[in-house]
């Protein structure tokens, strides 16, 4: 008897597990973004995996990143079990985890099923395109060979380095830029890399730019949570964005910290830029009569980009809430100036992500040339 329940034990850790594994398949979740919760077997072919948020409450967007290892072609389903949420991830496919194609699923309520012929070798599946550490660092040594200077604001909870680039300017002007506060947002990311491709390119426009603003990069604010695959928050368990007024989080604090050394030094931060992702491209701005300085900057770039990439449109909404915590709140009641969430939908052409970031800072380095 007692056998026979250890027997049962052991045979229902193994249907459930934290990875599935068999002669001809292996799923797996060891690597920088990996994430699914359990695995199981649930018919010949057939594997169940569940996907749950690091803690809650928690705003849903059910992450997921699996890399397939298979001895031979074969066909599988996968079903992605999502607990506390419905599914947000259009599921695509990569040999290399660097280009990716979509794949076909079906939505059932909480489930997605993923029909997938397998090659043999290595697949990876994920939610987006994914973006992790070692592809901020190879991004991170391009702008490095262009002049920018690295540096650490902080560390993680877990003790990573919150890096900054910095593009430094024979001025006291500064703008900011930080990203990835939210760790699936992909497309938020990519819109981020062009944006700060175009600010560093050797147009005139950029040029001169350059020279007359110091520039602050913050691409990674949630190093931890982007190596984990989490839906949202950082390690602390913590929505970083709405941690700007209370600052509990180390990874706000050193931007924080930063930015308050800025002005120790006679600097001015003059505008701000926070890369995310969400169901459409959208700017959430601050209003043109908040009292910021100057209270027409933002109203004037999204009409100069709206112009610039028409019939493509631009989508602004104007709003403030003050005990939310969010970074453009924070830059707006703490330096006096605009700052923009720059939203992009999750599923938005990626070259239009690039042709959108590319106009847009054109069109807002046309603008800022123009600040007494
Ligand atoms: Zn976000």
């Amino acid at each position: 008897m007692k056998y026979a329940l250890l027997l049962l034990a052991l045979v229902s850790n193994l249907a459930i597990a934290d990875q599935c594994q068999s002669d001809k398949l292996s799923i797996h979740k060891n690597f920088a973004m990996g994430r699914f919760n359990t695995c199981e077997v649930s018919a010949a072919g057939h594997y169940r995996l569940t996907l749950k948020p690091e803690n809650l409450p928690i705003n849903p967007s059910p992450w997921y990143a699996l890399r397939l290892e298979s001895s031979q072609a074969q066909q599988i389903e996968l079903e992605l079990l999502v607990e506390h949420g419905k599914p947000r991830y259009l599921p695509k496919v990569s040999v290399d985890k660097q280009h990716w194609q979509p794949v076909d699923y079906q939505i059932d309520g909480s489930s997605m099923h993923i029909q997938l012929a397998l090659p043999k070798g290595t697949l990876w599946l994920a939610g987006q395109e994914i973006m992790d550490d070692e592809d901020y660092q190879q991004w991170q040594q391009q702008l490095e060979a262009k002049g920018l200077e690295s540096i650490v604001l902080g560390q993680s909870v877990q003790g990573k380095p919150i890096e900054g680039l910095i593009s430094r300017a024979d001025s006291q002007d500064w703008l900011i830029m930080i990203g990835r506060q939210h760790p699936p947002e992909i497309t938020g990311a990519m819109a981020m890399t062009h944006f700060v491709d175009e600010v560093m390119e050797e147009s005139a426009q950029a040029m001169a730019l350059r020279k007359r603003f110091n520039v602050l990069l913050v691409p990674n604010m949630n190093p931890d949570g982007v190596h984990a695959g989490n839906w949202r928050h950082n390690v602390g368990g913590v929505d970083l964005n709405r941690d700007w007024f209370s600052r509990a989080q180390p990874e706000t604090q050193a931007v924080h910290s930063y930015l308050q050394k800025i002005l120790a030094d006679g600097g001015k931060i003059r505008f701000a830029l926070d890369f995310h992702s969400t169901h459409r491209d959208v700017f959430y701005t601050m209003p043109t009569d908040y009292g910021l300085t100057p209270p027409e900057l933002v109203d004037n770039w999204l009409a100069q980009l709206a112009e610039a990439i028409k019939p493509y449109p631009v989508n602004i909404k104007p709003g403030h809430n003050k005990d939310r915590g969010v970074f453009k709140q924070y830059i707006a009641d703490t330096y006096g100036v605009h700052a923009v969430t720059y939203e992009v939908g999750d599923n938005t052409d990626r070259q239009d992500i690039a042709n959108v970031a590319r106009a847009a800072a054109q069109q807002l380095m046309d603008v800022l040339k123009t600040l007494p």
